[in-house]
């Protein structure tokens, strides 16, 4: 049975998470977290999930993004944790997806994100890593970053005409 999901209200999502510290990374307390975040991401039919999301006020995100997903967008990402990531943005300029949360269920709303960022990260060895995204996979990582630091999408968005119901979004704005 994996952990319920977190939803918006719940005053964990609005934290600042909490640093890793190195010396946790390996332990068993640790891969239980990223079996749990693993199980509910996968039951929930989630692209990715932050530890928070799971009642867990640590710097940990996972992102599976397969090549066919729901989002309908050509972006891949094999299953990748973040521990205490920090981003950087490449470029000003940005670009609009229409994105969801397991955090709030039904709706799905379109933010503008900027479109090219950097991620330096541990791994689940703690080891350094830097990835480079641009396009949804930026926004991907974005999304999923913000809520380390409580923040969610809706947060985002600047036109609230488009946050909407799943089936609204499928009736009327489904490109
Ligand atoms: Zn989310």
């Amino acid at each position: 049975m994996s952990k319920d999901i977190c939803r918006m209200g719940h005053p964990v999502l609005r934290k600042r998470a909490e640093v890793v510290d190195i010396s946790e990374i390996n332990t068993e307390d640790f891969e239980q977290l990223i079996r749990e975040m693993k199980e509910a991401m996968a039951q929930h039919g989630g692209i990715g999930i932050a530890a928070p999301q799971i009642g867990i006020s640590k710097q940990v995100a996972l992102i599976d993004l397969p090549e066919s997903n729901r989002y309908g967008e050509k972006v891949s990402l094999p299953l990748t944790i973040f521990i205490n990531p920090k981003i950087n943005v490449l470029t000003p300029l940005e670009q609009g997806f229409w994105e969801g949360c397991l955090s709030v269920p039904g709706l799905r709303g379109y933010v503008e994100r900027p479109r090219e960022v950097e991620v330096e990260y541990l791994d689940e060895n703690g080891q350094n890593k830097k990835i480079k995204a641009e396009g949804f996979l930026a926004t991907v990582l974005q999304h999923e970053l913000d809520h380390l630091f409580g923040v969610l999408y809706v947060d985002r968005i600047k036109d609230m005409t488009k946050l909407v119901f799943q089936e609204e979004y499928e009736q009327f704005f489904l490109r």
